[in-house]
């Protein structure tokens, strides 16, 4: 491994000034990095795809606490580990979907170490990514994206692009885009908050790029707005090659808001493994506003989610397989959500 500074400031100011302050300029060495559980920036460092000239422990710069806020909505602690936030009591009762997307990801052990705002930053597992010796646009902007003829299975078909056809890894990215969610930063410069929406980009012709946060920004915590009237009605579905320690092929995170006579009130939606961010269409949510839940319905809801879906990869690795596998993943998810919660609650991967 390549030689790094190491700082552990004690409030958020401190940590941002680390961040800025100048590094020796060797032409091999990547820009500093926060480093919270390093549960993917230490791999990515092993694997020599970054190698940054110092790394700024955020342990004790932001909360690690989950708290529930006065107004209904809850706040999850940038170092909150990912295990504590999902047994956490208020997470458990009212967000049950966003305890099983946290769940349903990694291994106990990986949870256990992983913190909230690592966890909206890490990196693709796109498989030619974490090869130094191959071309990757995401890796080196411009010099290619082999998975476009090679090995495709896990990655995406909504929103590629000609230089990156990826997908964002996470589980709990995508219960955190059909809640709602709320990204706070800070900087330097000030704070602002960023629309889960908003948060994760598309690759487009910069590839490279993961996300709306900039290189001097820290991620302090996010908020899920009041969602108790999702918590009687929700899965997060996730199909993967093997039941524990895999990343998805397709996850469905639903969750739907029945009224007394049992007709969805409002509905969310969002996909996993099939986009560079978790995919949610608001006008497929909007079809189910007003009727009782229904398989034809919810045919028509995953039609309307899959309608620009585009196989990529050529051969034994193209992904031509999800397509249809999404589209039977959101109608079970919704079918399944209409008849109350399932809960995942991580026993079966231990
Ligand atoms: Fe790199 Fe993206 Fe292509 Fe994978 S899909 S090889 S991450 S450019």
């Amino acid at each position: 491994m390549n030689p790094f500074e190491y700082l552990k400031p004690s409030d958020a100011r401190a940590a941002l000034e680390g961040i800025a302050m100048p590094t020796p300029s060797n032409a091999w060495q990547t820009p500093p990095r926060f480093v919270a559980g390093g549960t993917n920036l230490l791999d990515l460092m092993k694997e020599n795809v970054v190698r940054p000239s110092r790394l700024v422990d955020i342990n004790r710069a932001v909360s690690d606490k989950v708290e529930p806020m006065p107004d209904g909505s809850v706040r999850l602690g940038a170092a909150a580990r990912n295990a504590d936030t999902a047994y956490h009591a208020v997470v458990s009762t009212q967000l049950p979907l966003l305890a099983s997307a946290i769940l349903a990801g990694a291994s106990p052990q990986i949870r256990n170490m992983a913190s909230n705002g690592g966890n909206l930053l890490q990196r693709t597992r796109c498989v030619y990514f974490y090869d130094a010796g191959v071309p990757c646009n995401k890796r080196a902007p411009g010099s290619g994206c082999p998975a476009r003829e090679g090995l495709a299975r896990q990655h995406a078909v909504l929103g590629a692009s000609p230089h990156c056809i990826a997908v964002h890894p996470s589980d709990m990215c995508v219960a955190l885009a059909a809640l709602e969610a709320t990204v706070h930063v800070r900087s330097l410069r000030g704070e602002r908050d960023i629309a889960f929406a908003d948060f994760h980009t598309l690759p487009g012709d910069t590839p490279d790029i993961d996300s709306s946060l900039a290189a001097d920004e820290l991620i302090e915590h996010i908020t899920i707005p009041p969602s108790g009237q999702y918590a009687a009605h929700s899965i997060y579905l996730k199909l993967r090659e093997r039941q524990s320690y895999a990343f998805a092929l397709v996850s469905v995170a639903a969750a739907l808001d029945l009224d007394g006579d049992g007709r969805i009130r409002s509905a969310r939606l969002a996909l996993g493994g099939v986009a560079h961010k978790p995919w949610r269409d608001l006008s497929a949510e909007g079809l189910m506003t007003g009727h009782k839940p229904h398989t034809d319905l919810f045919e028509e809801v995953a039609s309307t989610v899959l309608r620009s879906a585009q196989p990529q990869g050529v051969g034994a690795g193209n992904n031509a397989f999800k397509i249809p596998m999404a589209r039977r993943a959101v109608v079970r998810a919704l079918e399944t959500a209409a008849l109350g919660t399932v809960t995942n609650t991580g026993d079966n991967v231990r």
